[in-house]
């Protein structure tokens, strides 16, 4: 049976009365669209309009919607079983996918946690260099990262969230106080300025015997403000936390799997971070799930300290269905053809977004792989730009002062036209900003 998505007008009143949205109000909530199905690289809305997806679902969807192989993937797992718990049992889903994991990752990275968020992961990493620490004796409760950063919305994930944009004052005597760095000033495609380093590095003095990990979201900062830095960073930090016996921990939950024209944006600068963060597209977008990576020596220190095993471990750990379409999204990456589509992507997006650089509303352009960014000089109306860039038939989702495109890999030149487009056609009209 064919389930076909009906939305009537008393539905979506539900939903505006009932249901929360990602980081919206109840008592005046922004719009929502509906949407009844998604194919390739297009939405399709309850009304019948179909739009150009520029989001990926929040760089999850990398191989587009209901891609066959994906789809296949959780068919056959389905029919064996979608569930199981973890503890004292496993299975072929979760191997196949932790061999392709620790294959296709920095070689120190060999002990795999699976989870069930991107931001339960963030609580993993964070746990295990909490915990390596105290099993040596020398227990140690802060992090340092940088100002600008985005890891997630549970307690732990967000004390290491930009303090003003998570608003650590709500939180204050609840969330754990750890060390900020002012964000990278040297861009991706600038030199590299030494100065950048002084505070960081000072932090890092003043703080090194309290300091468990430095956990960054290496080379691109998302959700804080879509900036990219200079890859020196990493190289300066993963040498600065090597002298000082620190764990390095990289959230690699939105750059991972190929986004920024690497499939690990450490790559960018050839480092291995202690613990891996991953998530989102781990499933091609298909189903949540994520996953933490270690080395051997931190899993081994973890596990010889006084707990004897590593203290976490969800319900729906390593649920086979979740596995069993993520090994099938690697496998899908692993013929390589991802290489080529995001580099036609990167050059596509810098050709198009480029020039906009000279309009009037626009404060700065920046791409890297299949990411592009326009930010503007004032906040966007969300609300209504969201209304003009679905009347355009396109689906791109700005927030604060950022318009950003991430496509699926497969997108076409002219659907990406599409998105780029209708960018340059928001610009033009100052309504979109709220002035
Ligand atoms: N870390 C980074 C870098 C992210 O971009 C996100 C989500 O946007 C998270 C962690 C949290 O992931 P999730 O929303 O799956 O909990």
């Amino acid at each position: 049976m064919v389930y076909k998505s009906i939305m009537t007008q008393d539905d979506l009143a539900f939903d505006q009365r009932h249901i929360w949205h990602p980081y919206t109000s109840m008592t005046s909530p922004l719009p929502v669209y509906p949407v009844a199905a998604a194919h390739g690289c297009e939405l399709t809305l309850a009304t019948g309009e179909r739009l150009v997806d520029g989001m990926s679902s929040w760089w999850a969807a990398i191989h587009g919607y209901n891609h066959p192989q994906l789809n296949a993937a959780m068919k056959a797992q389905i029919d064996q079983m979608s569930h199981v718990m973890f503890g004292g049992i496993t299975h072929a889903p979760a191997i196949a996918l932790c061999r392709r994991l620790v294959a296709m990752t920095p070689a120190p990275l060999e002990c795999v946690f699976l989870a069930d968020s991107g931001s339960v992961a963030v609580e993993v990493a964070m746990k295990m260099a909490l915990q390596y620490w105290h099993a040596k004796g020398e227990p140690r409760r802060r992090f340092l990262t940088f100002r600008n950063g985005y890891h997630g919305d549970t307690f732990g994930a967000m004390s290491a969230c930009d303090p003003d944009s998570s608003m650590h004052s709500l939180w204050k005597g609840y969330l754990p106080e750890n060390l900020f760095a002012p964000a990278p000033q040297s861009r991706f495609d600038g030199t590299w300025d030494e100065h950048d380093m002084v505070a960081f590095a000072r932090l890092m003095a003043a703080h090194r015997h309290e300091i468990a990990a430095v956990i960054l979201e290496p080379i691109v900062q998302g959700a804080g403000g879509m900036r990219m830095y200079h890859p020196e960073w990493l190289r300066r930090i993963r040498r600065m936390c090597d002298r000082e016996g620190i764990l390095l921990i990289a959230d690699e939950i939105a750059t991972g799997f190929g986004r920024t024209g690497r499939l690990f944006a450490c790559e960018h600068a050839g480092i291995a971070p202690d613990i891996l963060c991953l998530g989102k597209a781990l499933t091609g977008g298909t189903m949540t799930l994520s996953a933490t990576l270690t080395t051997r020596t931190v899993a081994d220190t973890i596990s010889d300290g006084e707990a004897g095993c590593f203290m976490h471990g969800p319900t729906f750990m390593g649920n086979p269905l979740a596995c069993a379409v993520a090994g099938a999204s690697l496998a899908l990456l692993e013929s390589g053809e991802w290489q080529a589509q995001v580099a036609a992507i990167e050059a596509q997006l810098r050709a198009a977004l480029m020039p906009l650089k000279a309009a009037p509303q626009v404060a700065d352009v920046r791409v890297l792989g299949a990411i592009g960014v326009v930010e503007t000089r004032e906040p966007v109306d969300m609300a209504r730009l969201q209304k003009f860039f679905v009347a355009q038939g396109v689906w791109i989702r700005p927030f604060g002062r950022l318009i950003y495109l991430m496509p699926p890999y497969l997108i076409t030149p002219e659907q990406l036209a599409r998105l780029t487009d209708a960018v340059k056609a928001a610009l033009n009209d100052n309504t979109h900003f709220a002035v």
